[in-house]
């Protein structure tokens, strides 16, 4: 495979990068994107990337069955077994994102899956966004516990004590659903909030950061 071999995908990329990094959805280096390529290879971001200096070129090709690389000028992100394992199980989704998003981060802390309460949210993500419990980064832990709880209908899956891993049809779409979850978990944290009394400092709390948060209109 030559080096320059999937540049268009490996470009587009990059430039999700750079969106989902100003949106703050990546945390410095975290997170991470991968995008099915072929049947056989997907890209992805290379390790510890930082995103505003990233070419096309660093980002890895790896072979879905096995992830060895076959291009890239850096070595691919830990989270790339993570990436497989949706790619894999969907092969009408080829857009794969992790992120640190931090709302949905903070439902991470939980433990509790995030349920999903708009009708759109429902149709393009699916009843929940499914809760994974921990494995440390990068590790064979973290990819057993999502592939143990990978269902058919379900796009979108937290991280415990980590973050968010949502599977789209492609990189725009995904980078769109990604906001949606963040409103629909401040949503949900402020629900939870709401079960105190008005002046319990949590309430206080997720009223003060998240309100502005969901305020009708975007998307
Ligand atoms: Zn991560």
């Amino acid at each position: 495979m030559s080096a320059h071999q999937f540049q268009t995908e490996r470009a587009a990329v990059v430039d999700i990068c750079l969106r989902l990094a100003d949106a703050g959805f990546l945390a410095g280096t975290g997170g991470n994107v991968a995008l099915r390529v072929d049947a056989e290879h997907f890209a992805v971001t290379p390790s510890a990337a930082d995103y505003y200096a990233m070419t096309p070129a660093q980002i890895a090709v790896l072979r879905l069955d096995s992830l060895a690389q076959v291009a890239g000028d850096l070595p691919p992100s830990v989270e790339s077994g993570l990436h497989a394992i949706l790619l894999r199980a969907r092969p009408a989704r080829p857009a794969s994102v992790h992120t640190h998003q931090p709302i949905a981060s903070a439902v991470a802390l939980t433990g509790l899956a995030l349920p999903l309460r708009d009708p759109a949210d429902i149709a393009d993500l699916g009843p929940c966004v499914e809760r994974v419990g921990y494995g440390p980064s990068g590790t064979a832990l973290l990819v057993r516990a999502l592939r143990k709880r990978l269902r058919a209908d379900t796009h979108a899956y937290v991280l415990r004590n980590h973050g968010l891993i949502c599977n789209a049809v492609s990189l725009a779409e995904a980078a769109r659903l990604l906001g949606r979850i963040e409103r629909a978990a401040a949503a949900w944290l402020l629900e939870q909030g709401r079960e105190h009394a008005p002046d319990h400092p949590l309430r206080r709390i997720v009223q003060r950061e998240l309100e502005p948060l969901i305020s009708p209109n975007t998307d």
